[in-house]
């Protein structure tokens, strides 16, 4: 049995989503009052991937942060992959998502120097009031290098399994 350790940044706008999906996806659960714990660095998920393979995934959530700031480079050293994730009903979030990208291809690298995996989340597609149309993702995500786009729901549990599995099928046949 092989094991793959895979760690995984989650990065975004403040509010988005991003500690909700962590906790649904690593424990099933929505709660609107969840706040990841500070101090906490990272949660771990463990795939059975398949018959030979198992993936640990750690997850490196960032905490809280209000709007785009360049990140510690430590943060980002050994990430294999990216989540990088924004609100539809909040257009500045989706428009910071081009820095969140620069910031990642300036800062992890694969060791042959090419930037890695990273997928775009459209969450909270459960609202009424979303203001980023789905043209418009498609268009951005080209143009910035994604090879994946998905619209989530953390709140109702749509894409959220699927996205990860897509993220981790490419960072695998990198
Ligand atoms: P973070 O700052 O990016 O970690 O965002 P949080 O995970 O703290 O979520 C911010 C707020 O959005 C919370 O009130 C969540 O309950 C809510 N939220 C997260 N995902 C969804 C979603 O898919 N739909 C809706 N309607 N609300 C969501």
């Amino acid at each position: 049995m092989t094991e793959h350790l895979l760690k995984i940044l989650i990065v975004g706008d403040g509010n988005v989503g991003k500690s909700s999906f962590v906790h649904r996806y690593v424990s099933g659960q929505f709660n609107k009052t969840y706040k990841m714990t500070v101090g906490v660095d990272f949660s771990v998920k463990l795939l059975h991937w398949s018959e030979t393979e198992k993936v640990r995934l750690q997850l490196w959530d960032i905490a809280g942060q209000e709007r785009f700031i360049s990140m510690n480079r430590i943060y980002y050293k050994g990430a294999v992959g990216c989540v990088v994730m924004f609100d539809v009903t909040n257009s500045s979030s989706f428009l910071s998502c081009r820095h969140w990208k620069q910031d990642l291809d300036n800062k992890a690298m694969l060791p042959s120097g090419d930037s890695i995996p990273c997928i775009l989340l459209a969450n909270k597609c459960d609202l009424a009031q979303r203001v980023v149309s789905a043209d418009s993702i498609k268009e951005f995500s080209k143009a910035n290098g994604f090879k994946t786009w998905m619209e989530t729901s953390v709140k109702e549990n749509k894409n959220i399994g699927e996205a990860m599995r897509r993220l981790v099928q490419e960072i695998l046949s990198v």
